[in-house]
């Protein structure tokens, strides 16, 4: 977020609370916030490999099969059926999928959901390809982006280091996961996100941003944290106002990375609760 759309959150505030809506310690409250992520974020560079390593944390073991979809979730993928899916590019999706999961085929472009999602919970499952190949950033890459914008790094990051803002559970180039619970290369992995979507005024100004909570194979690894704005690579750029909803998006990095057993849960924002 651009100290500029700072400003218009402190002024929406201000006129909400003019409306009676906001009392004057909120306001100074919603500002203070903003202000202080935007500084802690940027306390690193982005993608600094001077910033210490998350401590390395071993997860439970993986369940030999996938954990079946509450009731109420919303599949997007169960293993065989990719009709919930498009290629980025246009068209079908041109991915491999079988026995029971999809890989990404390098070249063929990111997928995405033909449905738009705003708020949700989202369970992922992924492998990265077994022998690893590569280091750093080219050692099973791929990426969760959610409404199209806002990644969760995918990566192999099992004794393969990289910069901590951009290893697996990261908010890439924001937020290092609070540990790294990684597991081996060809083991499947789980992500449990709740994200909150950002929200935009009808002239476009930011009025609050968006919020991400990331569990990985169980462990926490984001709490709650607020992005500053939308995945960019080496850059923070600041947010652009978009849609209620847009297609979750599996990013195509070159790596074979597999996905299976991959289901949503829309929420509600409290206020409509
Ligand atoms: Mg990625």
């Amino acid at each position: 977020m651009s100290s500029n759309s700072s400003f218009r959150v402190a002024v929406a505030a201000l006129v909400a609370a003019a409306a009676g809506n906001l009392a004057a310690g909120a306001v100074a409250e919603c500002w203070s916030q903003s202000a202080a992520t935007k500084a802690a974020v940027d306390r690193w560079p982005v993608h600094s490999m001077e910033r210490p390593r998350p401590p390395v944390v071993t997860p439970g073991p993986a369940p030999a099969t996938p954990v079946p979809p509450p009731s109420d979730a919303i599949v997007l993928f169960d293993g065989r059926d990719v009709s919930k899916w498009r290629s980025s590019k246009g068209g079908p999706v041109q991915w491999k999928v079988e026995n029971g999961y999809m890989e990404v085929v390098r070249g063929t472009g990111s997928i995405e959901t033909i449905q738009g999602f705003g708020d949700v919970q989202l369970h992922i499952e992924w492998a990265t390809p077994t022998p690893p190949r590569g280091e750093g950033q080219n050692r099973g890459n791929s990426g969760v982006f959610l409404m199209g914008r806002y990644e969760v790094q995918v990566l192999d990051s099992y004794q393969n280091d990289t910069y901590p803002d951009g290893q697996a559970g990261a908010l890439y180039g924001q937020y290092p996961p609070l540990v790294n619970a990684s597991r081996a290369p060809g083991e499947w992995q789980t992500y449990d996100i709740i994200f909150r979507a950002p929200r935009f005024d009808a002239q476009g100004n930011l009025v609050r941003p968006a919020r991400v909570t990331v569990f990985h194979n169980g462990v926490l690894v984001q709490d709650n944290v607020e992005l500053v704005g939308p995945t960019a690579h080496r850059a923070r750029p600041p947010y652009q106002a978009h849609p209620d909803r847009l297609p979750l998006v599996l990013q195509d990095h070159g790596d074979p990375v597999r996905f299976r057993n991959i289901w949503v849960r829309e929420l509600k924002s409290p206020e409509e609760q």
